[in-house]
Order: C-alpha cells, then sequence, then structure tokens
C-alpha cells in the first residue's frame, strides 16, 4: 500500500501507485480544464513582501508531464522560468567535484568504476595528493565542493571520508577556503551520518539511480548498493543522524522517464511528510560513456527537449528545492536549462581520482565523460554574459540556515535578501583573486549594475563596503 509517510522504501515509493499515476496522466494528458488548473494552482502568489509556491503533487506534476500539447509546454516552460526568478533571481551557485577514490566493490552495469573493471587503474588519494586537489580547486576559485568516492569499506572505510572531509577545511592556500563540503558516498548507517554530520558537511548526496526496484536490482547486480530498500532508505536514516540538507537525483537513461519522475516526486513528498523539509536539491544526470560503459546501450535516455521539460516540471513541482546540472551536459543544454529552474552548476570538473592535478585531462580515468570542458574563469564569464550571478556562497549553512530553517525563509521568497549580497560579495572575491582581465571587467560593471537595483539603502551601502573591504584585501563576508 502506498503510504507517504511509511519509513518503508516500497510503500513511500509504491510501484503499483506508480503505475496508477501514470495511467492516470495518460487517460488526462488531453484534459486541458484539469492541465490548465494543474498550472494555475502551481504559479508563484505574491502577498505583500512574501510570494509563496504551492508546488504540485506527483500525480499532478505526472499529467504535464504526459501532455503532449505544443502550447502547455510552452506555458511549462514560461512558468518554470517564473519561478526560477521569484526564488532564485539570476543567481547560480558555483561547485566542482572531488573524486577521493575510485575503488568500489559494487557492480553497477553503468559505472566503470564497478568492481570486475580491471582495466582501470584504481587510486585513491593520500592526504597529501588530496592537499595538492583542493590547492588546484581553490587557486581556480572554487569554495563548494561534492566528495564523490566509490563503496569499499576496506579502502574506502567511514574513517578515510572524514579524515578527507577535515583536511579539505584545513586547507587555506593563499586567499581560498572551501567553505562547504557537499558528500556524495554510498548509503550508510545513521552512526556514520553523524560522523558525517558531526565534521559539518554541507548537503549528503546520494542518487536513488533508478526508482524501478526490479530494474535497481538488475543494474545493481552484485555488492552492497544491490539493496534497493537499504538505498532508498538511506535519506531518512541521514536526517535521522542530524544531517538536515539531503540531495537526491535519478540517472536518466536507465529507467523510464515518467516512471522516474513520479518516483523522484514520491521520494521529495515522503521526505517532507517524516521530516517536514523536502530535498534540498534534485540532480538530474543523464548516463555517458566512460571506460568501459556505452551510454547508447541503455535503451531509456531522454532527448534534450524531453530533458527540458523535466527540469523545467522539476522547478515548478518542488519549487524550494535546489536543481544542479553538472558538467555531463554541454554549454548549450546547460544555457537552456538555466533559465528552466537549474539553480547550481559544477565548472572545470575532473572527474577522476587526483585529475585537478594533471596537466591534461585524464579521460582513461573517468567516472564519465565530461561534455563541458571549459575552465571555471569561462564559466563565470559565460555566466556574467547571458545576464547571470555566477555564487560562490556557502553563507547558508555556515549560518545555521539549514533544513526547515531554511526552507521556512525560502518558502516565503525572504531568503533572497541573503542571497543577492552573498552572491555579489563571493563574485567580487573571485574576480580579484582569480578572474582573467576580461572577466574582471565584466563582472565588475555587472556588480555595479545589480547594486544600483538594490532599493534599500543601508543594505545596498553595507554591500559597497563589503565590496571595498574584500579589494583591501578581507576576505569571507556574509549575510
Ligand atoms: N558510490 C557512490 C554511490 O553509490 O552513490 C557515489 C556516487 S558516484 C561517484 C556519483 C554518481 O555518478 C552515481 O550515483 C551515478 O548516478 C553517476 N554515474 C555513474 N556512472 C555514470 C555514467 N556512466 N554516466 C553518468 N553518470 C554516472
Amino acid at each position: 500500500m502506498y503510504n507517504k509517510k511509511s519509513l518503508k522504501a516500497e510503500e513511500f515509493i509504491n510501484h503499483d501507485e506508480i503505475l496508477r499515476t501514470l495511467e492516470f496522466a495518460e487517460k488526462n494528458k488531453n484534459n486541458l480544464d484539469l492541465i490548465n488548473q494543474i498550472l494555475d494552482k502551481a504559479r508563484p502568489v505574491k502577498k505583500g513582501n512574501e510570494t509563496n509556491c504551492a508546488g504540485l503533487t506527483h500525480e499532478e506534476a505526472s499529467i504535464l508531464l504526459a501532455c503532449e500539447d505544443k502550447e502547455i509546454t510552452q506555458k511549462i516552460f514560461k512558468l518554470a522560468e517564473d519561478i526560477k526568478s521569484a526564488f532564485y533571481g539570476d543567481r547560480i551557485v558555483i561547485f566542482a567535484p572531488l573524486y577521493l577514490s575510485n575503488y568500489c566493490v559494487n557492480g553497477c552495469v553503468y559505472c566503470p568504476y564497478h568492481y570486475q573493471n580491471k582495466q582501470i587503474p584504481r587510486k585513491k588519494l593520500t592526504q597529501e595528493e588530496l592537499i595538492q586537489e583542493v590547492i588546484a580547486l581553490q587557486d581556480m576559485g572554487h569554495k563548494r565542493l561534492a566528495i564523490e568516492a566509490g563503496e569499499d569499506p576496506v579502502n574506502n572505510p567511514i574513517e578515510y571520508i572524514l579524515e578527507c572531509i577535515n583536511t579539505i577545511y584545513s586547507i587555506k592556500h593563499k586567499n581560498g577556503a572551501i567553505r562547504r563540503v557537499n558528500v556524495n558516498i554510498a548509503a550508510t548507517t545513521v552512526e556514520n551520518y553523524k560522523k558525517l554530520h558531526d565534521v559539518g558537511i554541507g548537503t549528503y548526496i546520494l542518487f536513488q539511480e533508478t526508482y524501478h526496484k526490479d530494474s535497481y536490482e538488475k543494474l545493481h547486480p552484485t555488492g552492497p548498493k544491490h539493496n534497493y530498500a537499504y538505498h532508498t532508505e538511506a535519506m531518512d536514516r541521514a536526517m535521522e543522524g542530524g544531517i538536515d540538507d539531503v540531495g537526491l537525483g535519478v540517472l536518466f537513461g536507465l529507467e523510464r522517464y515518467k516512471y522516474e519522475f513520479a518516483g523522484l516526486l514520491m521520494h521529495a513528498e515522503h521526505l517532507e511528510a517524516v521530516h517536514g523539509v523536502g530535498p534540498h536539491t534534485i540532480s538530474v544526470p543523464r548516463i555517458k560513456n566512460a571506460d568501459d560503459i556505452d551510454a547508447s546501450q541503455f535503451d531509456n535516455g531522454i532527448d534534450d527537449d524531453t530533458f527540458a521539460k523535466l527540469v523545467a516540471l522539476i522547478r515548478i513541482a518542488v519549487p524550494y528545492t535546489g536543481l544542479i546540472v553538472s558538467t555531463r551536459e554541454t554549454q548549450e543544454v546547460r544555457e537552456r536549462l538555466l533559465k528552466l529552474g537549474v539553480s547550481q552548476v559544477s565548472g572545470a570538473s575532473r572527474t577522476s581520482v587526483g585529475g585537478y592535478c594533471e596537466e591534461e585531462r585524464p579521460v582513461d580515468t573517468e567516472q564519465f565523460d565530461v561534455s563541458d570542458q571549459r575552465s571555471l574563469d569561462e564559466v563565470i564569464r559565460w555566466l556574467l554574459e547571458l545576464g547571470q550571478i555566477p555564487s560562490f556562497c556557502t553563507a547558508c549553512y555556515r549560518e545555521g540556515r539549514t533544513g526547515d530553517r531554511f526552507m521556512s525563509l525560502c518558502k516565503t521568497g525572504l531568503i533572497q535578501n541573503c542571497c543577492q549580497p552573498n552572491a555579489l560579495i563571493t563574485l567580487k572575491e573571485f574576480l580579484e583573486d582569480y578572474a582573467s582581465d576580461d572577466t574582471k571587467k565584466i563582472g565588475e560593471e555587472f556588480i555595479q549594475k545589480e547594486l544600483s537595483k538594490i532599493k534599500n539603502e543601508n543594505l545596498k551601502e553595507t554591500i559597497s563596503k563589503n565590496l571595498k573591504e574584500i579589494e583591501n584585501g578581507n576576505r569571507d563576508f556574509r549575510f
């Protein structure tokens, strides 16, 4: 039986409920009255200083996804853009992945780090190598990382991960600092989540890969990741362990996207129902070629138009959840998705262990092919030229604005009062310390233009003071 409050995977991600939803969506895909009502429900509503958005249930959102009417698709895109600008403005948060170890005991059939792959060189960073990687990332201007590791209790035990996190936070090279470490490691125990919480991680990220249990078991034939329930219930354990911010994701291409979409939203509804706070972020990776992986062997790949509609509908259904798109996607696809609701992008990513210290991109050991291979400076300039504000902000979690505290500020739109100034201040740091002359020029003009739009004179004055302080060599101001 479907029960979003249940703690059992097969009850809160219920196969029959997904099938019922998809059938209902298919039946109603031309019901324009219903579809327009759903769109109306999802529109941002302004009350005084506050803007609210109702979001959508998995059933409502699935009807919109099923609808093929071109005019409705345009309405969906427009609504996603409106919600994006109401809650996120033009800000795009920047991060980079950092691979610690590619040792893995799992048999995931889509991932080149699966244990049967004997041709890929296995590597685990020593603390000295990690320091060099972090320095390389700091020297580009990164402030926020997502650490990645295969699952291997012998080579990558939790103690190793914790030691790495402590090392990363401790490195202060020139004006650099990593101020938020998000963690993407395999499902683990409440006790281990407590330990991750205690070393001060940002978001705990775990991709579901697929919500379809039978497919999940076939795609993960061996190793601890084979256990669907243990994997699917990981976010509940993470929250029990004190982690406020969790990040969901589906690896699109493994299963039918409509099934995954309904499952993903049911997972978000479950977290909200049980913990009072939905996912902090949702990632939308699509499967890519890699060492011994041929992405075309997976028959559920989605084209760019369907992908754009999916992203827009996630934005509409869970308006307060950050949406992440990685360098798996090309510049062109990323550009399109920015408008439709993406709020975080990675930049200058290397997806192999030790990749940031290599002169040339080490393609043979990458976890997947990187489509957007531009430098961080190029990514920042690109965003500025598109009128987006690249943000290196990490203030929320450092100020204790996590979980429901973050969500309640976000739900009223009041978070904008912090995000906009923090984005400008952290962009200024990047321009002072790391930008090329061209990027610096565009960025400085951009900051002045944004500053002139701020109506609150006190706020404008404080930001201007902070910007001056940064020019004088001081760092790390935040609202
Ligand atoms: N081992 C951890 C786990 O089990 O969740 C860490 C995750 S792994 C380093 C990061 C993510 O990369 C995976 O969750 C998967 O969705 C994605 N991934 C794996 N192989 C991929 C491929 N061939 N193309 C695109 N993404 C891939």
